[in-house]
Parts: C-alpha cells; structure tokens; sequence
C-alpha cells in the first residue's frame, strides 16, 4: 500500500521512540515492521528477523496463533469495550476467575489496568490506601531495590533504582527506601558469593528494621531485575526478603510483569520459592504479546480493608478508562489456554538446557564479563575488561553495535546499556534457538573485534 520508502521517511517525520535517542534515529536507516509469522518478524522489504527480545518481552506462543487470533475475532464481533467501572464483561470475569487459580494461594482478587507501570502503581496506591484506612498513618513509604524496574510513570519511577532512567527526574519523584541490589557480577557490598552468606539480605534487614513502622510495603522484581541488566537474584534471596518482610508486618508486591508467564521456567517466578505475596503484579506476557492488558492481584485481607458504607469513602479510587477490555482478556484467556494444550512450560525444561549448553562457549569472547540466565531470561554482559570488569566507555554504543551486527544476520535483539538480553518466546522451538544464540555469538564476536 505505502512503499518502504515513504513509510520510512514519515516514520522519522512524525514518531518519536521510546528509550531511543532520536538524534542517532533520524541518521539510521529504520527498520519498518510489517508481518510477524511464527517467530519471526518480517520487514516492509521481506527481510525476516527471529524475534530474540520477544518483542520487548511479550510473545509467547509466536506470532500470527490462529487459536489467539481467532479469539480476538470472535469477542470483536460481540463486544470490544465496555466500562468496568460499576459493570462487569463476560471474558474479564473468565480471566479473572483462571488467573486467580494459578497464581499463588491466597491472591483472590484481580484489578484490571493496561499496562506494566500502572499494574505497579495500583499495587503501591492500595498498600497505602489500606494501611492509612488500617489507621496507620505513618506507613507512607516503599522499600525497593537497586536496578529495580517498576515502569515509567512517576510512581513507577518513584521505586526504580537504574541511575540511568530515573535520575533526571528525581525531584518529581516521592522518596522510598532503597536495598542493595543482588547484582554479583558487582557485588555492592565488595563481596565474593561464595562466601558473604548473602551479607545483602542483612542489610536489607536493616532498611526494614529502620524504617518499618513509615513502610507499606517491599516492592521486588522475584528472581530476575529485568531492565536493571537481567540481574540473576542467588537462590533462596527471594524467599530470605519476604520472609523479612512478612515477620515485620510489611506487604509483599512482587513484580512479575517481566518474569511471568514462562520466562524463568515456571508459569510465576514466585513458584520457584514458594512465596504469598501480598500483590502479584502482571503484564507483559499475559495476552501472549497479542494486546495490551494488565492485571494486580491481591488478597481477601487487602480487599477487606477496602469495604465500608458509601460514605465512609473508603473505595479505591482508580480506574483506567480501557481497564478489563473484553478483547485483550479474551486473547489471554486462549493464552493460557495454549499454555495447557501445549505443554508450554514442561517443554521449555529441555530448551532451557540447550540453552545453558550454546552459551557455554560465550565466556570464550574477551569481552563476555558474565553470561547470566534464568529460564529463558539471559543477559550477556560485555566487558572492556574482563580481568578489572572495566565496561565500556558509553560513547562505544557497545550494545547497540551488537544489535545492529545481529540485525544484520536476521535477528531482533536490544541491549540493556552493555548487557546483551536475550529473551526468547517460551514457545520457541529448539533450532530457531539455537539459531538465535549462534546469531547472537557471531554478533558479539563482530561488534567487539574478536579474533
Ligand atoms: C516492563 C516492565 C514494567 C512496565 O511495564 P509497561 O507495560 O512498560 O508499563 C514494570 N515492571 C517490570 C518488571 C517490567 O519489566
């Protein structure tokens, strides 16, 4: 319909990008997509590209699913939004009912938004809304972590910990309490794993002990910090923190809005430590990458504190305009359907294998620092020195030259500063895997010099 080139040149006329500086945008040549089949995406002049970040951490079970698609066009036909605020839908009630069955025991109770961020913030606002009801009145704070990532709205922004996104708007920002971050690789405390007994859950023990009597709640990323650097939290942190959290009286708000659905290897990272949280915060991967849509889970105990006579005016007073669209929720119902039908999880057992294996060999490259992975969560960290773990200097665009060397070889990928991501659908068929992880070596290899 449009040529390649028209779209292109109205694209650099018109669109702004997220996270990208568009000085060096409006110089590149861009890459317009046009069709995704399978797991691939393909461009306006028929190139295919496997797509390795499933488009920013939302395909599941592949692109163009006729199961997923035939859903959105059935509910499309009967009905494409009507409010929640005061009424009820048919396939947000299914949804609703089906996630609270699968997430962990006691999260009963399902609100609706349509994106990550404000999944976070509704999370954040009903801890505090609860305790101030609750009459504690100085509980008016968060604890969260260094290289946390909670989304871009300024609430969201107001619990991350990345230097880099948050900094410049510190003085919009409410003040919350910071953790160290669980980041080995560079340990914030100077110590080696093998032996500080995870010194960085004491400290976080100590944020809590200090500051718990003006603290609504803990806020954390289970398992992985993903935007942080795909920072691979030790085994048993997450369930030390909550314990903590928990024996002081602190709600739990786990952000799964990365890790859910599949990625670390089981359908809720939380499951791989037998955590309650207090909150259970989704997004992403909840309509298999097909719409946007959003979900906060709580307790009985949360909703309880919300109830009251009208003019008691103790309702939660938040509500998105798109919030439980009938048409997202439907596609995420067939979602998890395919989950089921398909094994999903049980099958990426093998491929999470095959995956540790291919990246073996990465930790041959000079400037491979640490390859870290969880599922099917990896993140390769280049180093300008692997012996000082010296990075490179910003100006080098390290990460960025890999993206383009890939793009060049057929895949998608997008790096966090100077760590590569890799994170492919949980659907993903072994070779297109392997394919992906070869792709990404050669890519290293090219943008880094290595012999
Ligand atoms: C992506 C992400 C968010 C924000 O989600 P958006 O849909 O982009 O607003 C929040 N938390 C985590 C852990 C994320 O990875």
């Amino acid at each position: 319909m449009y040529s390649s080139e028209q779209l292109k040149d109205w694209d650099k006329r018109y669109i702004w990008h997220p996270f990208t500086q568009m000085g060096d945008y409006m110089r590149s040549d861009p890459l317009v997509i046009e069709r995704g089949e399978g797991f691939h995406l393909i461009d306006t002049e028929g190139r295919r590209y496997i797509d390795g970040v499933s488009s920013l951490w939302v395909l599941v079970h592949g692109h163009g699913r006729k199961e997923l698609t035939d859903a959105m066009e059935r509910q499309s036909k009967e009905l494409c939004h009507s409010t929640m605020l005061g009424l009820a839908n048919v396939p947000a009630i299914v949804l609703a009912k089906r996630l609270a069955e699968i997430t962990p025991a006691g999260l009963e109770k399902v609100f609706y938004s349509d994106n990550g961020s404000t999944s976070v913030e509704i999370a954040i606002k009903m801890s505090y809304q609860y305790w101030q009801q609750k009459g504690e009145k100085k509980k008016k704070r968060f604890i969260s972590f260094l290289n946390g990532y909670h989304g871009d709205t300024i609430g969201s922004v107001s619990i991350g910990g990345i230097d880099l996104f948050h900094k410049v708007y510190r003085p919009l920002l409410f003040r919350s309490y910071k953790s160290p971050s669980p980041y080995c690789y560079r340990c914030p405390l100077k110590l080696d794993r093998a032996s500080c007994g995870m010194a960085c859950v004491e400290e976080f023990e100590r944020v809590v002990k200090r500051y718990r009597d003006e603290v609504c709640a803990v806020v954390i990323e289970p398992l992985v910090q993903g935007a942080g650097g795909m920072i691979t939290q030790p085994e048993g942190f997450l369930r030390k923190v909550w314990t903590i959290a928990k024996e002081n009286g602190l709600h739990f708000i786990t952000d799964e809005v990365a890790v859910g659905f599949g990625r670390t290897g089981s359908m809720f990272a939380c499951e791989q430590e037998g955590i309650e949280p207090d909150f259970l915060c989704l997004a992403k991967g909840v309509t298999g990458g097909y719409l946007p849509l959003a979900a906060t889970l709580t307790t009985q105990e949360i909703f309880g504190g919300f109830l009251g006579r009208f003019d008691q005016f103790r309702t939660f007073f938040h509500g998105h305009t798109y919030t439980g669209n009938p048409v997202a929720c439907s596609v995420a119902v067939e979602n998890l359907a395919l989950f089921e039908k398909e094994r999903t999880i049980e099958r990426m057992a093998d491929k999470i294998t095959l995956l540790r294996d291919e990246l073996k060999r990465f930790s041959d490259l000079p400037a491979v620092g640490e390859v870290r992975q969880r599922g099917f969560m990896v993140g390769i960290e280049l180093v300008k020195s692997r012996k000082t773990k010296r990075p490179y200097p910003p100006g080098a665009k390290i990460g960025q030259n890999v993206t383009l060397a890939a793009r060049k070889r057929g895949a998608i990928i997008r790096p966090l500063s100077d760590v590569i991501v890799l994170m492919p659908p949980p659907g993903m068929d072994a070779g297109t895997l392997k394919e992906l992880v070869d792709v990404t070596y050669d890519s290293i290899k090219e943008a880094t010099g290595a012999p």
